[in-house]
């Protein structure tokens, strides 16, 4: 057996490794190279995988189905801290479907934070809730090369306003000194906001595309749509209740999709004409299709599928937007030896060819599930 087969057996059994660590104690845990943290969590997982509960066959359920899809621990850990964020419900019922969840640990991470999502939404007072939850953290320790880091957390609407009132800034910084990275960029606005020299927000800020499918849309005229959830081309989500209380006009462009025959039109006053087309390619992909990326199509680039200089049109079935990372990794000649792997429309759909020459992917992100691809698909 090579190290590789090792760690594949390995961690294809969480279930039974948690199962034979339980009762231990940190220390002896930790005499197995962990660290004392990671012990500590693996200890806290068996106890709650078996550790006493009324809900005896409930967790025996999630124990069975997290067994048979060989999870490992890092899913078991991750499918227990989104089950903790739950509202209100029944968090063991919760925990034996998010174990029914398979792929690879960072597919189940986005399912399991989407579906966890999806249930607090309807929770009471959820917005509310998540709003209490604010919080700046951090910035005391300091490290061997003299920095200290900060974490900050907010509603997702308040950080995407956040960070694009930032970008705003930053690209002004970084048009006047190009050697300057993004994220130092980012860094130096942070700090020209704090001490009120940053760019007034909002100016220049891109304004985020809601994408809606015409039965939601006649919904929300109706006035019966509320509890409808659409995604924004900043990558976040919104409520039909949130859109109806924030004015339609005055802070979104709203892209309207017939399941059958694609995009309709797009109604705002104030944008150019000119801008359709980006606005159509963002309302179609939300987020860059490459896989696993989660940058949203606000910041994402216009990407020829077929490069311009091989004689691609800039027409809406030959573009995508791809974020500037992946469009710049993007292997844009057919001729030359595959690198990153390259995009390409099939069937309509938006998917990445490996560069081992393997099946195409698509991002399986779930927020793309509604982008006016994902409605279009759906029906
Ligand atoms: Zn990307």
């Amino acid at each position: 057996m090579t190290v590789l087969d090792a760690l594949a057996a390995l961690q294809t059994q969480g279930i039974g490794l948690l199962e034979a660590v339980r009762g231990m104690s940190r220390n002896e845990l930790a005499a197995y190279g962990l660290r004392g943290a990671t012990a500590g969590s693996w200890l806290r997982l068996a106890d709650v995988f078996f550790g006493p509960t009324r809900r005896r066959r409930a967790q025996a359920a999630a124990v069975a189905a997290a067994r048979d899809g060989e999870l490992s621990v890092d899913a078991l850990l991750i499918i227990d801290k989104h089950t903790r964020k739950l509202l209100d419900g029944d968090e063991w019922a919760l925990r034996a479907e998010l174990c029914r969840l398979r792929g690879t640990v960072d597919d189940i991470d986005r399912a399991a934070a989407a579906r966890v999502r999806e249930l607090n939404r309807t929770a009471k007072d959820s917005d509310r809730k998540a709003y209490g939850r604010r919080a700046l953290r951090g910035g005391k320790n300091t490290d061997a090369q003299g920095l200290r880091t900060i974490t900050v957390t907010l509603p997702e609407r308040l950080m995407a306003q956040a960070l694009a009132a930032l970008r705003t800034t930053a690209r002004g910084l970084r048009r006047d000194n190009a050697r300057l990275s993004y994220e130092q960029a980012m860094a130096d606005a942070f700090t020209a906001h704090i001490h009120g020299r940053g760019k007034a927000a909002g100016r220049e800020a891109l304004t985020p595309l809601v994408v809606v499918g015409l039965p939601d849309w006649a919904r929300l005229l109706r006035g019966d749509g509320g509890d409808c959830v659409f995604a924004l081309t900043d990558g976040t989500t919104i409520t039909g209740a949130e859109l109806i209380a924030h004015s339609l006009a005055d802070h979104h462009l709203v892209g309207l999709y017939d399941p059958v025959a694609g995009p309709v039109n797009l109604y705002r006053s104030q944008r150019q004409a000119t801008l359709k087309q980006r606005l159509l390619l963002s309302a179609e992909t939300i987020l860059c299709p490459w896989p696993g990326c989660t940058t949203g199509a606000d910041e994402s680039q216009v990407h020829h599928v077929r490069a311009w200089n091989h004689g691609g049109d800039t027409n809406l079935d030959n573009l995508s937007m791809a974020c500037p990372v992946h469009n710049g990794r993007n292997d844009d000649d057919p001729n030359a030896p595959p690198r990153h792997g390259r995009l390409a429309r099939e069937g309509g759909r938006l998917v990445h060819h490996p560069p081992d020459g393997g099946p195409p992917q698509v991002n399986t992100h779930p927020i793309r599930g509604m982008s006016a691809r994902g409605l279009l698909d759906d029906a």
